[in-house]
């Protein structure tokens, strides 16, 4: 992981958040090859879900939310999670993330003091919520030690915290001129489900998908951008009849795992948690947690696909009373909308049940990265890192290179060439003629760019070998193998291979 993180800075890839003011915890910026990178993988996700799909619309609503949404979504009341803080040093962690730092034998003391079997980490955590007073004497009584001073902490009791970052709106700041920064994409699509449907004629099953920013104010961001409090989701609500919910949950587990697979993440790196039953949130009917193990931080969430039932469609409609809710909602006399839809077969209104499939990019994209990273020992024994990533996802698709940056016939070519290769649409196009050849080879291995296409003095018909005027090489990044193709026959060799 160490070594991937470096990359990513040395490259261009992550940087962190104002990093000229001494950085801003929990907040990354992407470099010029991390942000085609991401767009590579947010346009896959598209691809597949909208495009190839005949059952999907997008959307793309806005980031700052109206204050009601969030509090009938139940974020108000329950987007927490449980923190303490040390009193000697007033520094403050979440409580699972400072228990799970701890070495074995002090998470066994709190796990004893608790009476909850240490060999069951959430249950340790639920047992220390549970009980605030006893909690706190558990942590000291254990020599819970502070992550920062490496110290043995004076720990309050656990709190919860709310998550959501609040803004004001408007030019005076009075008790109701706020806002939310969405916690997630969801609530977008439900607060504009009765829009979409007027304005598609969609009947059931269909699904909303949704890419953008959503902003949790995380306790203790931490790995890298594995837990950041700026993050980018891409969500789907799949809206089905109730009762066919168990067959569509299935079908998205399938779909986004296949999905996974064709990104460069292979199955068997991904653990599929079935949520057991007392840890599901209230609203959920059951959820699947995809953990991938990550290096270094070993099996974590990168995507939860949840089946949600009426919660949240019941939760923002009017007239609940009526609708025959089979999820517990709390009252709502807010709403002007009733979010009901014909029922396909009886054609009575009905409150749609929900499949929720949520990944973060920025997980995704240390997952990619994660996996295509590749320390290499080549047949002369030198070594080499390279990106192997899918072509599709690649920040560079081609870099085309002059052997010699000063020759008018050489560059001129290699220019045409670039403009040519870059009208395919592909994806980016680099004209690369910033240093030696061999340095170019092994820069462009560490970003991961497929091909590399060399135009030399044999191009222009002033080699030693007129057979090849009018050829240039191509060098592919994974086997080095080098290609000699004509000219005339480059787009569609390159349009073949990165298709
Ligand atoms: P965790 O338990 O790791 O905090 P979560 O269960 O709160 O995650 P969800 O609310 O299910 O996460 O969000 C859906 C997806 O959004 C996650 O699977 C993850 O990929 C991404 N995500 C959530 N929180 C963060 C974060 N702080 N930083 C980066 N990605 C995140």
């Amino acid at each position: 992981m160490e070594e991937l993180v470096s990359l990513c800075k040395r490259r261009g890839f992550i940087f962190q958040g104002s990093e000229i003011y001494g950085g801003l915890q929990g907040f990354y910026d992407y470099g010029p090859l991390g942000v085609e990178l991401k767009n590579n993988i947010k346009a896959a996700w598209w691809r597949s879900n909208v495009y190839e799909r005949d059952d999907m619309e997008g959307l793309d609503s806005s980031i700052i939310m109206h204050r009601l949404v969030l509090r009938h979504s139940g974020h108000e009341a329950t987007f927490s999670d449980p923190m303490v803080d040390n009193k000697k040093n007033n520094k403050r962690y979440r409580l699972d993330h400072l228990v799970k730092d701890q070495k074995a034998d002090v998470v066994a003391r709190v796990a004893a003091e608790m009476g909850a079997d240490p060999a069951n980490f959430p249950a340790v955590v639920a047992a220390l919520n549970a009980s605030p007073a006893r909690a706190s004497e558990a942590l000291k009584a254990a020599g819970v030690r502070d992550p920062f001073s490496g110290e043995v902490g004076d720990w309050t009791e656990p709190k919860p915290f709310n998550m959501m970052f609040k803004t004001t709106i408007g030019p005076v700041a009075d008790e109701d001129s706020y806002g939310y920064l969405r916690p997630e994409t969801a609530q977008g699509i439900f607060t504009n489900f009765k829009n979409v449907v007027d304005s598609t004629s969609r009947r059931l099953p269909f699904g909303i998908a949704q890419i953008g920013k959503a902003f949790r104010n995380e306790i203790t961001p931490r790995n890298f951008i594995f837990r950041v409090r700026e993050l980018e989701q891409m969500e789907i609500e799949f809206f089905c009849t109730p009762g066919t919910d168990e067959d569509w949950h299935q079908h998205w587990l399938d779909k986004r795992l296949a999905w996974w697979e064709a990104q460069g993440v292979p199955r068997e790196k991904i653990e599929i948690l079935d949520v057991p039953a007392e840890d599901l949130a209230h609203y959920s009917k059951r959820t699947y947690d995809l953990m991938y193990d990550y290096p270094t931080l070993g099996h974590e969430e990168i995507e939860g696909i949840a089946n949600r039932s009426d919660y949240d469609l019941g939760s923002h409609t009017k007239a609940q009373a009526e609708l025959g809710l089979v999820a517990s909602v709390t009252e709502n006399n807010d709403s002007i909308a009733k979010l009901t839809i014909p029922h396909p077969e009886t054609n009575k209104p009905v409150v749609p049940f929900v499949i929720e499939p949520s990944a973060g990019v920025d997980r995704a994209l240390l997952a990619v990265l994660s996996e295509a990273f590749t320390r290499e020992t080549l047949e002369n024994g030198s070594e080499r890192i390279v990106l192997k990533l899918r072509p599709h996802l690649a920040p560079i698709k081609v870099a085309v290179i002059p052997l010699a940056r000063n020759r008018e016939e050489i560059t001129a070519v290699a220019r045409a060439i670039k403009a040519e290769l870059q009208g395919l649409g592909l994806g980016r196009v680099l004209y690369e003629d910033s240093g030696n050849i061999g340095k170019a080879y092994r820069r462009h291995d560490e970003v991961g760019t497929p091909y590399c296409v060399t135009v030399d003095f044999d191009t222009v018909g002033k080699g030693e070998d007129p057979s090849l005027t009018d050829t240039v090489t191509i060098r592919d990044r994974d086997t080095l193998a080098q290609e000699r193709v004509k000219i005339s026959e480059l787009s569609g060799w390159i349009r073949e291979k990165l298709r």
